[in-house]
């Protein structure tokens, strides 16, 4: 038992390393004029060189737009010198996965709204350790966000991860919330606090990119039996529309999207009143004492 648990922690390691590695040249990347489709296919390349599987597509998310944001496959669109950007990154090995995001100002005029997920994230992993609440965790980020200034992202928060599950119990929130969970030795978490100069919540905009399959459904029509099959591939984990063949693909998926209950989809979110948002992420190993940070 014990040693399986290490094997899989080790797992876990590896695709942190191969993670911290892409996230750091990805940013050296992230530069006015540079298009976002070469950033997100700089980072799900260059994933796989090193022996790793994108655990979801590269999400790079620009100003008022919180998550969830992926280039089209033929997207033009490039970044601006007064963009603040989060390029949100996953790894798998063998489905256990590495969950990690950065803010890059390129304007240099938010530093303090950087700063204010990145301290929160820090201040966070101080105190998680074996039988550490998420109660204290959500406490910690949202006291150190407005301390900053900032007003944390209520309805975006940090979770659990498990073996082809990108998002598994439990919810870690960015703010105090009355009920919690403790978190135990070798629980894997990612701890994500978004800080915002706006309201503090986002919305649904736009048409996503990014989906991923619930559960397979007998369908009539041939494109989209043929689609699904290309989706059972990813696992359960979220996959860009550029990832799938090209021929018919709109057909095919209008058809997935109308049948209920096969493709969950994720637009993008953006901040309710337009306010700028920074991000900061970390996956964890819990450890009896203290945690370890797997993607730094
Ligand atoms: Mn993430
Ligand atoms: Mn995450």
């Amino acid at each position: 038992m014990g040693e399986e648990i290490e094997l899989i922690l080790e797992k876990y390691r590896s695709a942190g390393r191969i993670l911290a590695e892409v996230r750091k040249e990805a940013s050296e990347h992230i530069k006015a004029g540079n298009s976002l489709l070469e950033v997100a296919e700089f980072v799900e390349s260059n994933t796989r060189e090193k022996g790793g599987e994108p655990a979801f597509p590269c999400n790079i998310s620009r100003n008022e737009e919180a998550a969830h944001a992926t280039p089209s496959i033929d997207d033009k669109v490039v970044f601006g010198k007064n963009d603040l950007v989060k390029l949100d990154i996953g790894v798998h090995i063998d489905g256990y996965i590495g969950d990690s995001a950065v803010t890059v100002d390129l304007s240099g005029n938010y530093d303090g709204l950087v700063k204010a997920s990145e301290v929160a994230l820090n201040e966070a992993i101080k105190i998680i350790r074996d039988g550490v609440s998420t109660i204290e965790i959500g406490e910690v980020i949202e006291n150190t966000i407005r301390a900053h200034g900032y007003k944390p992202v209520v309805n975006l928060s940090g979770h659990g991860l498990s073996r082809y599950n990108s998002h598994a119990p439990p919810t870690i929130p960015n703010v105090k919330y009355e009920h919690g969970l403790i978190l135990k030795e070798n629980d894997v978490v990612a701890i994500e606090p978004f800080a915002t100069d706006g309201g503090g919540k986002v919305v649904e905009s736009g048409n996503a990119e990014i989906y991923s399959l619930i559960k397979p459904k007998p369908v009539r029509m041939r494109e989209a039996k043929k689609l699904l099959e290309e989706i059972k591939n990813y696992q359960g984990l979220p996959f860009a529309k550029r990832w799938l063949p090209q021929d018919r693909l709109e057909l095919a998926l209008r058809a997935l999207e109308n049948t209920k209950g096969v493709l969950r989809d994720y637009p993008v979110l953006r901040e309710e009143e337009k306010g700028m948002v920074s991000q900061a992420e970390h996956t964890v190993i819990i450890k009896r004492d203290d945690c370890e940070v797997v993607t730094k």
